[in-house]
């Protein structure tokens, strides 16, 4: 086969593809131009998720008009020379490949202006300008890029929904209106505001615009040894590690060593399967990091990942300290001892059955179906377990986890049946959300809608609930419980799987937790209902809803019989 030069546009529209992935990766390049340019405010308006028209328009310096026809020219850059630069980079842009790579993949137009300057149009398609001319405007930078990939069907064809790929970008907009307290940004879609984050003058300010003010007020300061930020407090987290934002001079990046080190400094106090959520900016000497590793700039080489990861854990064990969450003996806070979810109740308390594992095998040996049903109840202890006691002997049963697998197998057949019963909301209940959280809630308003919760759009980023499944525990907060719903529902792409770890979790927001004293009645009414179901031993978590110990047992232990 005969070898060919590629044409300029050919080499353009690959490099495009490493670069800009989804609309989500546009807005993240024109953002950080923007913010290279010294903008202190930055305005994203997008239409279609993106996939119709990203506008983002800055009050930076703006480009002179020969600048402006450059700019789309691969490889030209303002912020670099040679290769040397490269290790003293302190801007976000410096390959001089963002703009190209979307001009040759959109139609693009660029107005800008500069101070005493007249301002300039400048209008291209698939990368070849189309017109230049002279234009009124504003200082500064606007960028319009419309209708993405329409000359590369695949990469269309490859895109998702609306609400994905607006979701994807209020993610974007929001790390960086996370980080940057000196410069406001807006993101705006066809509707209305999706992200309204004004200049402030810190962290906590920005926590606030983006994540809410219950989350700003319940964090602690994290400032030590050039790591510096936020963390919310242990007891307010999330399902997913995608509240965790970390920075390296205040380029979002994501660093498995520095998230992990956040986690494993929180580890104590934060119960497994949940995540911190996190603003943390490390202030590390451009020399000592390669930020060239990824195309989009999104991974980057420390040169030492010991000493990161040991700075990030001492600086969050420093911040927890300071803020008293958490002791130099390093114990568990009480309010943890007992824990509420499945996830949360590993250890309910130093249990001293815990060294009884010589009794598993015995229990799992047998069959189902032998105990009688109406069985003597002997009480509770630790708020936590109920001992019944029985033709042989004597069990012990996990009240959450008993309730968990009642409340899974009705939920499932309602779920089956396709009526998941509901109870009314009197006054309907308002959700303050995040534009992500928002979004999310959107798209997946019908699988939202068959696990039996209805809501209406509330104004901007709001839903007001009016009914959810009837089984939901109104103890638990139902914001938390929607949001980590929608974390499950989308960890898994198989309807089944995500029906299943729905419906798993629906139970576990639907049981009594531990820590809840029960009256005999409710006990009698618990223990009756475990029985009738079709999988009385285990939890739909695996783990098992009682312990049955025969009498034979306790007579060996206390040297009746040999
Ligand atoms: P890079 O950011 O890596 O330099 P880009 O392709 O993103 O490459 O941008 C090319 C050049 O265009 C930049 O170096 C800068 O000089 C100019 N430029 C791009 N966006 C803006 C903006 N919003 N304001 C001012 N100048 C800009
Ligand atoms: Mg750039």
């Amino acid at each position: 086969m005969a070898i060919n030069q590629l044409d300029e546009e050919t080499i353009n529209r690959i490099a495009a593809g490493e670069v800009i992935e989804r609309p989500a990766s546009v807005v993240k390049e024109l953002i950080e131009n923007s913010i290279d340019a010294g903008a202190d405010k930055i305005d994203v308006l997008i239409s279609d998720g993106g996939r119709n028209k990203i506008v983002v328009e800055d009050n930076g310096s703006g480009m002179s008009s020969d600048d402006a026809q450059k700019s789309i020219l691969r490889h030209t850059t303002s912020k670099i020379r040679d290769y040397n630069d490269l290790w003293s980079i302190l801007t976000m842009g410096f390959r001089g490949e963002a703009l190209s790579s979307i001009a040759s993949v959109s139609k693009l137009s660029i107005i800008t202006k500069q101070e005493n300057e007249d301002g300039v149009k400048v209008e291209c398609e698939g990368g070849e300008i189309k017109g230049k001319k002279a234009f009124a405007a504003n200082n500064g930078t606007k960028i319009i890029v419309n209708e993405l990939f329409y000359n590369v069907p695949a990469r269309k064809k490859f895109l998702k929904s609306r609400n994905y790929e607006q979701k994807q970008i209020t993610d974007v907009v929001s790390r960086y209106a996370l980080i940057h307290t000196n410069k406001a940004f807006t993101l705006r879609n066809d509707e209305g505001v999706l992200i309204e984050k004004p200049k402030v003058s810190s962290i906590k300010e920005n926590i606030a615009a983006v994540y809410g003010v219950d989350v700003a007020k319940e964090s602690f300061i994290v400032n030590k040894d050039g790591v510096r930020g936020r963390i919310a407090k242990p007891t307010i987290n999330r399902a997913s590690r995608d509240y965790m934002s970390v920075y390296v001079n205040k380029r979002f990046v994501k660093s498995k060593i520095a998230e992990d080190a956040i986690m494993d400094a929180m580890k104590t106090l934060i119960f497994h399967d949940r995540y911190p959520i996190a603003v943390i900016n490390l202030d590390i000497e451009p020399r000592e990091v390669d930020v060239n590793v990824h195309p989009a700039k999104r991974i980057i080489k420390f040169k030492d990942e010991n000493e990161i990861y040991q700075r990030v854990f001492d600086a969050v064990i420093n911040g927890m300290q300071a803020a008293d969450l958490f002791s130099t003996s390093k114990a568990k806070p009480k309010q943890h001892i007992l824990g509420e979810g499945p996830e949360k109740k590993e250890k309910p308390k130093e249990s001293y059955f815990q060294k009884r594992n010589d009794t598993q095998s015995f229990l799992a040996a047998e069959e189902e179906g032998e105990y009688q049903l109406d069985v003597n109840i002997m009480g509770q202890i630790h708020k936590t377990y109920i001992i019944i006691e029985t033709e042989e002997g004597y069990s012990i049963v996990d009240q959450h986890a008993a309730e968990e697998r009642i409340n899974y197998e009705k939920l499932r057949e309602q779920y089956e049946n396709e009526k998941v019963e509901r109870q009314e909301l009197l006054n309907g209940c308002v959700l303050e959300l995040t534009a992500t959280e928002f979004s999310s809630i959107i798209e997946n308003s019908n699988v939202l809608g068959e696990l039996g919760f209805y809501f209406e759009e509330f104004g901007k980023n709001s839903i007001i609930l009016r009914q959810i499944p009837a089984t939901i525990s109104l103890e638990y907060d139902l914001k938390d419980t929607i949001l980590t719903l929608l974390e499950k529902v989308g960890r898994n792409t198989a309807r089944d799987e995500k029906k299943e770890e729905s419906l798993k979790y629906m139970a576990c927001r639907s049981s009594v937790k531990a820590g809840e004293e029960l009256n005999f009645k409710e006990m009698k009414k618990l223990i009756k209902k475990l029985f009738e179901t079709n999988n009385k031993y285990t939890c739909p978590h695996g783990r098992p809803t009682m312990l049955r110990y025969p009498l034979q047992k306790l007579e060996k232990d206390f040297k009746r019989t040999e």
